[in-house]
This record gives C-alpha cells, structure tokens and sequence, in this order.
C-alpha cells in the first residue's frame, strides 16, 4: 500500500487473496453528487461526516483477476477512520446499543449459532476459550459466555469495550492474541471493514489452538455488479450494501474466502446441516422456520453463503 498526502492510503494488491492483477468497475468522486445523500443519510445518527476531509479522491471499486473479489481502491488513514468508527453518539443512542436488538429472536440467534458450533468441539463440555474479534456492545459474546465459557474480546472503541468488561468479557489487545489457545475465534461481520484482511487472518491463525477454529462471515455479495451498472445509493439498499463506500472496504467472494484461507494455510470445516437444524424450535413464526431451514441449504450445498468456518487442523 502507499500512503498518500490526502486522507486515504491506496491499495496496490487485492488485499483478500493478494492477487495484482485488477481492474476497475466502478467510479466516482466520494464528495461528488452521486454520494452526497448517501453520506448524509448514514452519518447522521453518527455525528455527520467532515466532508472535506473526503478532498478530491474518488470513490473506486476494484474486481480482482484471481479471486473475483470487489475492493476499494482508496481506503480511508487513520485520521478519517477515527471519523468513521469513533462517533459522538448521543446518550440515548449509546443506551439502546447497550441493550442491543429488541428482538428477543436476535438474541436467539446468536444462542443457535452457538448450539450449532458445539459440535465440532466435542470437549466443549469442559468449557471452551473463545475470542470474540471486534467485540461490540458484546451481545454475542455474553452469549458464548452463558454458555460457560471463557470469553475475551478485541475492541477499538473505548465504550464499547468498558461496557464488554462490565458483563465479564476479558478484553485483550490485538498484539496478545498470538500468546493465546483460542478454541474458536469469532469474526462477525469484521473481515469486510479490514484494512488487510488477509494478514488480519494469518495473524488471527497464529492465536488458534490445535484444533481451533476460526469463523468469518461477511455481507452476501450476489448481484453488487448488477446494482453498480446504475447504482441508487440510499441508505437502505441491500444489494449495494457490501460495497459501502469507506466502511465495506472489501466485498468477498465465496473463492475469496477460499483463496484467503489457503493462503495462510487454513481450510474449511463444513458445520454438518443436521447440527444447523438441531436448534430450531417449531414454535418460530413460519418465516422465520423458513429461513432457518434455507440457511444450511445455502451454506453447504449451493455455497451461496459467505460464512465459513476455517480450521488449521487436517482431519
Ligand atoms: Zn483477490
């Protein structure tokens, strides 16, 4: 990467697979009119966002030769990170994140995902260390926790990680995970914001137990091509919500996944379906039983999903 005067480093490498061979698909000026509504509309329950510090560079979506990935070019420095994921939320914003969804059922989920991973660590009766890696408010986390394990979590943002240590969850730097045996290390919806993912993996590997595990699930990237040949940037647009401008940096592929696992010497561990149906209780509304039932379809046999569990170990 070299750094540049202005507030962004650009990229020279698909920062995914590490591929040099790209091409650009989409562009635009960040400050320009295409993004301007797009940008008012996300930053504002965040304290807005200083325009100018967004100067002449443009908004630059790269396709990967190797990996079929999408990334952006021009990746915001520190100083507009800081922007970014350092809000000045008000006091009533920082409550309702502390209680997290009101839907019992997200925390229901994350209860589920947990039951489903069980089984690939048959000894997790005898408890399991467990790191979750950009910790949050720590919802899922004091879930992994109810279920008696020891539970630490990596954390930029100072409240965030205060409110973590509060409900019990050891909060390491990032330089301390190689000293650690995590049996498995979360990663939620993190991989697509990375500056250089694919070293964040290998630096993450270094922390695993033997068998340790490592899950990575980012934003579905079906149809981003589509949307960007006349792209409506709002708000609230799923299909181009994996490529969103400064903060979904890097827009996976399921063989981006794959290539950046291998690279750093990790390879899948397919979580069995019948362990993803074993906590669905028939009591759910129909939709919600619905997509439950969908979920492992798509994640084991039409691949369409971009969650994965990665695994140093042969077996
Ligand atoms: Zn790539």
């Amino acid at each position: 990467m070299q750094a540049s005067a202005s507030q962004f480093v650009t990229r020279d490498t698909c920062p995914m697979c590490g591929g040099d061979s790209y091409a650009t698909i989409y562009s635009t000026r960040l400050a320009g009119d295409a993004l301007s509504t797009y940008f008012e509309e996300v930053f504002a329950p965040r304290g807005g966002l200083d325009k100018g510090l967004l100067g002449d560079t443009n908004f630059v979506l790269c396709r990967c030769s190797e990996c079929s990935g999408l990334f952006q070019l021009h990746i915001p420095g520190s100083e507009l990170l800081q922007e970014i994921y350092n809000p000045n939320l008000s006091a009533d914003v920082i409550e309702r994140k502390k209680r997290g969804k009101a839907d019992p059922a997200a925390r229901y989920r994350h209860a589920a995902e947990i039951i489903s991973l069980l089984s690939l660590f048959p000894k997790a009766g005898q408890g399991l260390s467990v790191l979750d890696y950009g910790v949050g408010w720590g919802h899922w986390a004091v879930m992994a926790k109810a279920f008696g394990f020891k539970v630490f979590g990596t954390e930029l943002d100072k409240d965030r990680a205060n409110f973590a240590r509060q409900n019990g969850i050891e909060i390491i730097d990032d330089e301390d995970i190689p000293n650690h045996a995590f049996d498995l290390i979360n990663t939620e919806q993190v991989f697509e914001h990375l500056p250089k993912p694919l070293e964040t993996l290998r630096h993450l590997s270094r922390g695993l137990s033997e068998d340790g595990i490592i899950k990575v699930s980012v934003p579905n990237s079906h149809g981003v091509e589509r949307s960007l040949s006349a792209p409506e940037w709002r708000k609230v647009n799923e299909h181009l919500n994996p490529v969103a401008p400064l903060e979904h940096i890097n827009c996976f592929k399921r063989k981006s996944l794959t290539l950046m696992a291998q690279r750093v010497g990790l390879t899948e561990r397919p979580l069995p379906v019948i362990a993803q149906y074993r906590s669905i209780q028939f009591s759910m509304p129909l939709q919600h039983l619905i997509r439950e039932f969908l979920v492992p379809i798509n994640r084991n046999i039409l691949k369409r999903s971009n969650y994965v569990l990665l695994s140093a170990s042969r077996r």
